[in-house]
């Protein structure tokens, strides 16, 4: 294991973490085997977000005795209010005390290392928190010793460099991948995309809201953790990865590391194998850890696959045209066993691909030739609506 200093915080982290998201549902024998590989190769970095009774039971148990080999982040917003059971997010403050409190119960600790903010990535969930009584919890959570840091989690760029501006954050949690990285924001795409094959190896080809974003971090001490570091497993598919060819696990987890601030990964592993998985980069050689040939080019048949740029709107039924294609495409990965996380986020779009009126004004917009049409059919059948 290699270890850094997760930003202002001192810590010292194992570049590669523990997600325990995977953990859930399993039977206890799995979620220790598990957990203990993983303390077995150094791994002490552990993100851990589930408000699931028997998920934090487990986990807390597997980490009885060695409270003091773990920097645990938790997760304040997850709840689990859902008919099903699933996880749900909330900025309800008395709810999310409950949960919050359950947490340490159920989990037998008296503190976190990092309370995080989960899955902020709107305006809304900004002002939720950071302009509300929510914030002035957190603090005093700080202050009584169960927070020993201030971490928020978000896949949006915008909104985490405003929280880090509020100078309260000492951790952020960010979803970063080549993938994400070059998906061309301001710039037309055919011209990001040429641009990702001839500049890639210069690091030119990341989106610079986001670079700017890693920079920012680096220079507030802001302590980096890469989520989504395999894109739900996109990037080492044959049939999904954008680029000409597979990474590797190990490439993914090299390309993560590189970026500005970031001191650990967190993936989510469903046993033992998976970590051992993960913890061969430590093994691989530079040229085998080396991603940059596998991102120079993009795929010859990337024409007719969204990349999620929103340049076929305005759409008259307002549909999110971009997050439609998003989750529908981690849907596919698995359809029968579409993550609840997925569903949750596509329930929660204002307007949903049944609302399409196959107008077909998206279709004559896109730059990629995506058959927007078929691909909302498809998306009402897998999510239902
Ligand atoms: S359908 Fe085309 S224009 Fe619309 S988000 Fe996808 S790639 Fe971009
Ligand atoms: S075809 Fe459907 S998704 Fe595309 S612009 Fe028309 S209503 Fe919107």
């Amino acid at each position: 294991m290699e270890y850094r200093i997760l930003g202002k915080t001192g810590l010292k982290v194992g570049t590669v973490g523990l997600g325990t998201e995977f953990l859930d549902k399993k039977p206890y024998n799995i979620v220790e085997e598990t957990i203990h590989t993983a303390m077995e190769h150094g791994v002490n970095f552990m993100d851990n977000f589930l408000p699931g009774e028997q998920n934090r039971i487990n986990v807390g148990k597997a980490i009885a005795g060695h409270r003091d080999k773990w920097i645990i982040q938790g997760h304040l917003c997850c709840t689990e209010l859902d008919k099903n059971n699933q996880f749900d997010i909330t900025r309800d403050l008395d709810i999310c005390k409950r949960f919050w409190d359950d947490y340490f119960k159920f989990m037998d600790i008296d503190y976190v290392d990092i309370g995080n903010l989960f899955f902020m990535d709107t305006e809304e969930d900004y002002k939720a928190v950071f302009e509300s009584e929510f914030i002035e919890y957190v603090l005093k959570e700080k202050e009584r010793g169960r927070i020993r840091y201030i971490g928020a989690s978000s896949h949006n760029a915008k909104i985490a460099k405003k929280m880090i501006e509020t100078g309260l954050l000492d951790v952020l949690m960010f979803s970063i991948n080549p993938g994400y990285d070059m998906l061309p924001t301001e710039m037309p795409l055919g011209q990001a995309i040429r641009q990702v094959t001839t500049e890639v190896k210069k690091n030119q080809g990341v989106q610079p809201e986001r670079k700017t974003l890693y920079d920012l971090c680096a220079s507030r001490e802001i302590g980096l953790v890469a989520m989504k570091v395999l894109g739900a497993g996109k990037l080492l598919s044959p049939e999904f990865t954008p680029f000409h060819r597979p990474l590797t696990v190990g490439q993914c987890i090299h390309y993560a590391l590189d970026r500005p601030a970031v001191s650990t990964v967190v993936i989510g592993y469903e046993c033992r194998e998976h970590v051992l998985d993960a913890v061969n980069y430590f093994n691989q050689s530079d040229d085998e850890r080396d991603y940059t040939d596998a991102i120079s080019e993009y795929h010859n048949n990337f024409m007719g696959q969204c990349v999620y740029c929103n340049h076929c709107l305005p759409c008259p039924s307002e549909i999110d045209i971009a997050a439609v294609h998003r989750y529908l495409d981690i849907a596919r990965l698995k359809p029968q066993e579409i993550p609840h996380g997925v569903r949750h986020h596509y329930a929660a779009l204002k307007n949903h691909a049944s609302n399409c009126i196959e107008c077909g004004s998206c279709e004559n917009k896109c730059p990629f030739g995506v058959k927007v049409i078929g691909n909302m059919r498809e998306a009402v059948e897998l999510f239902g609506n």
